[in-house]
């Protein structure tokens, strides 16, 4: 985005724009660098290389002995990979819903004709667990379960453990988008017992968007033998190439080099540290954003992404504009009922606390102008920060 000099508005307190939003997230240097390098050809030694390299940090990632798929594709594509290689004709799905992304499942399921059915939350809730344990119960004929771990639209985390219980316990398979979560929230796929994970690039993994993920358990190999019809996304293809080191078309060569810098430095700080580190950002945020008088959204409060309520009498997308336009903010606005109810503060990815600390001052700055005076937030959100 062009900024225009300083001089041109008396408020203007930035140079450049910060993304808060959840997703596409703010992109380090060093992931920019690796960026610009001169792609090399997908067919050579040093591309396969890499490839494999950036297969098995997934895997590292995903807590997983199973196969990893890189996908040319923004996260929808990995979603309606795992619906068309899992799911075969006559087979009937059930499908998590609870928000935005939730709700994806359905339309996906609906798109190609799977008889499904559905369990929900109200949008901000953690849908109960009990929920599926009942429907897959009413319903033998359920083969696969899709859910969602972090849903963005809502800030809500959804406990995917006792999902997987559930599906093994009834023998069914589980389906999770990792999205917003992975690199975020500690999701090893093989001791929970999760079936597939798909995940993107552009959020938790702080790459550019457009490389899409699917992991396998080791136990689930066989789960992509039939499926649906199917071309650019049939995960048999991907398998073939895979020990190759090579994906079935193109991949997204300078993309794929983007996240292979990413993973290194999520392996350089270390998974647990990374995963604790986000714990702390989203302690602080939701504790600052609280002290200055806004409420939270989810009652079950993901670390990817924190949904607010603004103060009585202010609506969010005034947060939204003042942010983005006195701030140099860019915050996500809420989705369908939730706009102007609700706005998204993300911070997944490269963020400290002083981009935490950055924020909650400009929200109390916006509370304040709005007739909604507070003090001293950002104390409240560096303590948070100290004791998460
Ligand atoms: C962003 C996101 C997706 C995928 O969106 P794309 O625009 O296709 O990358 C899916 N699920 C969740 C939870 C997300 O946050």
């Amino acid at each position: 985005m062009t900024v225009t000099p300083a001089a041109a508005s008396s408020t203007r307190t930035f140079t450049r724009m910060r993304l808060f939003t959840p997703g596409p997230v703010e992109i380090p240097a060093r992931v920019l660098r690796a960026l610009s390098q001169i792609p090399p050809h997908h067919r050579t030694e040093v591309f396969r290389a890499t490839f494999q390299r950036v297969t098995n940090a997934m895997r590292e990632l995903h807590r997983t002995e199973g196969e990893v798929f890189l996908l040319a594709a923004s996260g929808t594509g990995a979603m309606e990979a795992a619906v068309t290689n899992l799911m075969s004709p006559g087979e009937k799905a059930l499908a998590v819903v609870g928000g935005k992304f939730g709700e994806r499942w359905k339309k996906l399921l609906e798109a190609y004709g799977v008889p499904h059915d559905a369990v929900d939350a109200e949008w901000g809730k953690a849908v109960d667990p009990a929920l599926v344990e009942a429907a897959l119960a009413r319903d033998p004929s359920i083969t696969t379960v899709f859910a969602t771990h972090s849903e963005t639209s809502t800030g809500a985390i959804h406990d995917v453990q006792a999902f997987a219980k559930i599906t093994r316990a009834h023998g069914k398979r589980l389906v999770i988008d990792a999205i917003t979560s992975l690199g975020v929230h500690p999701i090893p796929q093989d001791e929970w017992g999760i079936d597939v994970i798909v995940c993107g690039s552009q959020k938790g993994l702080m790459a550019p968007p457009g490389v899409a993920s699917v992991s396998l358990a080791p136990w689930a190999a066989a789960a992509i033998e039939r499926g649906l019809p199917r071309f650019y996304f049939d995960l048999r293809k991907a398998r073939k190439s895979a020990p190759l080191g090579e994906s079935a078309f193109t991949p997204a060569v300078s993309l794929v080099l983007a996240l292979e810098e990413a993973l290194t430095m999520i392996h350089e700080e270390g998974l647990d540290a990374a995963h604790a580190r986000h714990r702390r950002l989203a302690h602080a945020m939701r504790a600052g954003g609280k002290a200055a008088g806004y409420s939270l959204f989810s009652s079950s409060p993901s670390h990817a992404v924190t949904a607010f309520v603004p103060p009585a009498g202010i609506d969010g997308g005034t947060v939204v504009k003042r942010l983005r336009d006195v701030h140099g903010m860019v915050v996500a606005g809420g989705q369908d009922h939730l706009k102007g109810k609700i706005f998204r503060v993300g911070h997944m990815g490269a963020y400290d606390l002083s981009d935490i600390v950055a924020m909650v001052s400009a929200l109390e700055e916006i509370a304040s102008v709005n007739g909604r005076p507070s003090a001293g937030a950002v104390d409240v959100a560096r303590a948070a920060w100290d004791a998460a």
